[in-house]
């Protein structure tokens, strides 16, 4: 059976067996990977500890095809996660973030521009200070390598570099103030907001002295999960965790 030999994120785990785990992991060229961890939960297995949901890691694997079930030999960790599972936003803004990519990529299929992105976010993530802003800008890159990047430097009904006045989920993009009446799956949106979205998906260094406000937070992510969920399909199970944080208090400014 082949060996395949990779760096990759766990994106979840589950029990399988008795001392056997259910890995999904993330790989840069073979898309998304299911394997069975044998003796993971055992206390000496050399895999304990090695295999935590939302770790980067660098996995060997065997497989017979990329959609199969394969079975993880060794895994060694190149960036542990837990930080992140130590703080809840930081856990849901994660778990929402590997929950989009276990959804929007299949097995076998390159995406080393979804890998990237996810990395990028939840090494990020560690330091952010505010989570769930630093979310809005993981999600519009992964939306943007998924080919859905959100239109935001002109009107998607006119094409005229205009202030905008809503949002086409529809469309997947701002809409303008004179196209705004009768835009498909409209919702409301500001020159404000346009902005941020601008900046975050440039990666530009003036984003740095944008604060945003937690409605402003909201709103963004709002619309890049309507987004996701209108294009791809991606009804994520994490929305609701991510939500109960979010109005449970745990925003940056309002942490203790
Ligand atoms: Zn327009």
């Amino acid at each position: 059976m082949p060996i395949v030999k990779t760096e990759a994120i766990i994106l979840n785990s589950s029990d399988y067996r008795e001392s056997t785990l259910l890995l999904t992991l993330l790989t840069p060229e073979h898309g998304r990977v299911r394997l069975i961890a044998r003796g993971a939960k055992r206390a000496t297995s050399r895999n304990r500890g090695r295999v935590e949901p939302l770790s980067r890691v660098e996995a060997q694997y065997s497989i017979r095809k990329p959609d199969e079930l394969g079975t993880l030999r060794e895994s060694r960790v190149l960036d542990s996660a837990d930080c992140v599972r130590g703080d809840l936003l930081k856990y849901a803004a994660a778990q929402l973030a590997a929950e989009f990519a276990d959804r929007a990529v299949h097995g076998g299929e390159e995406c080393r521009g979804v890998y990237q992105a996810l990395a990028s976010f939840l090494s990020a993530l560690k330091d952010a200070a505010d989570p769930a802003a630093r979310l809005v800008q993981g999600l519009a890159e992964l939306l943007a390598e998924l080919g859905f990047e959100p239109v935001v430097e002109h009107c998607v009904r006119c094409g005229e570099a205009r202030p905008a006045e809503s949002f086409s989920v529809a469309l997947g993009g701002v809409v303008c103030r004179e196209c705004s009446v009768g835009a498909p799956g409209r919702r409301p949106f500001n020159p404000g907001l346009q902005r941020i979205l601008s900046l975050m998906l440039r990666r530009d260094p003036a984003l740095a002295r944008v604060k945003m406000s937690s409605a402003q937070t909201r709103q963004l992510l709002l619309t890049l999960l309507d987004l996701a969920q209108h294009h791809l399909d991606l009804q994520l199970r994490s929305r609701d965790f991510l939500w109960s944080m979010l109005n449970a208090g745990y925003g940056a400014s309002e942490r203790i």
